[in-house]
């Protein structure tokens, strides 16, 4: 059954919902892509109302999870992601390296713990693993656990093996984003397909992880593409834990250089409607920050944001430093969610 308190009250605004809501004895409540179109295009105050509303019912308003993302293998990517620095078939100009060795990904991970990161996230630009760097990646994963991180992987598709290997290592999160629309998807990438995306998540979920999958605002997707995205990922089998939310950094030489900015109205009304259709879910800010004024980030908090990456890079994107999101939290009263907490 429904827990009574993640119902959001949708008395406010065009009409009742709240009958048009499908329980299905789930963990949360299950959205159509029209209910999800109607609350999208709530006035814009009774939709941050309702998303402030299921947000503080659910999570504490002011505490926001930090997590830190480390490029463990960068670049000389096999796909064809349009928006990516790291695929090989784009000349983004950007050098590969090899994975990192296991010493170096636990210092860098011990730094951030210092700098107050609760989840320690490991990005390689891949396909899917190779057989042969299971090892390593099984190592990365025990020793930054062993430091009192949560840790998270992107490494591409994982077979149900390699997922159930991860899993052993005590691999808490694996993240593996939709990106997009089904309908839009076609149009960003050709090398893997939307179902392709969707059995990672599956093996994720059957190994016991916890699933981190997201997607990318402004990369020439319609505004039914994102409201599309978010009701897939809300009606998985088992929401995502974890939702990152990424705005378009257009990259020189990427097939989606020259793709036109979300509007930042949007993409709040993105988040606030992620937040609404899954209640419990972290909705983190991710790429995307460095092109967001203060204030549009203050009103992604106030929609339901309450995770973010913090440090000056994410895997090869710039990202406000420390210090900016440290004055950024001071000025509007938000502190660091406890690990604890975080689910
Ligand atoms: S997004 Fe990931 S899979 Fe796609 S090209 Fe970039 S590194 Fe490769």
């Amino acid at each position: 059954m429904l827990r009574e308190q993640t119902r959001p009250d949708f008395s406010v605004g065009k009409g009742s919902l709240d009958g048009r809501i499908r329980d299905e004895g789930t963990a949360t409540e299950r959205f159509s892509l029209d209910d999800a179109k109607i609350i999208y295009n709530f006035p814009f105050n009774d939709l941050l109302f309702q998303a402030q509303s299921v947000h503080r019912e659910n999570f504490d308003p002011n505490a926001v999870q930090i997590s830190r993302l480390l490029s463990i293998k960068t670049g000389g990517c096999a796909e064809d992601c349009g928006y990516c620095s790291q695929s090989a078939r784009s000349p983004t100009g950007l050098k590969a390296s090899r994975l990192m060795m296991v010493e170096k990904v636990l210092a860098e991970a011990s730094k951030a713990k210092a700098e107050g990161a609760s989840r320690y996230c490991m990005g390689a630009a891949w396909r899917s693993p190779k057989d042969r760097d299971m090892d390593t990646l099984v190592a990365m994963v025990e020793g930054v656990k062993a430091l009192g991180l949560e840790t998270c992987m992107t490494l591409g598709m994982l077979s149900p093996d390699q997922a159930a290997t991860l899993a052993g290592a005590g691999l808490d999160y694996y993240n593996h984003n939709i990106d997009t629309s089904e309908e839009f998807y076609p149009q960003v990438i050709t090398t893997r397909t939307f179902a392709d995306r969707l059995e990672t998540l599956a093996n994720v979920r059957d190994a016991g992880m916890k699933v981190c999958a997201g997607g990318i605002l402004g990369m020439g997707e319609t505004t039914d593409d994102r409201i599309s995205m978010l009701v897939t990922l809300a009606n998985l089998p088992e929401p995502p834990e974890s939702v990152p939310i990424n705005m378009l950094i257009p990259i020189p030489g990427s097939r989606l250089a020259n793709a036109e900015p979300v509007d930042p109205i949007e993409f709040v009304r993105t988040i606030a409607l992620a937040r609404i259709l899954m209640p419990r879910t972290h909705v983190r800010l991710s790429a995307g920050r460095t092109q967001m004024s203060d204030e549009m980030q203050a009103l992604c908090f106030f929609a339901g944001a309450n995770s973010i990456f913090s440090g000056d890079t994410l895997l090869t994107a710039e990202n406000p430093g420390e210090d900016h999101d440290a004055a950024l939290f001071r000025r509007l009263g938000l502190k660091p969610m406890d690990m604890g907490l975080s689910q």
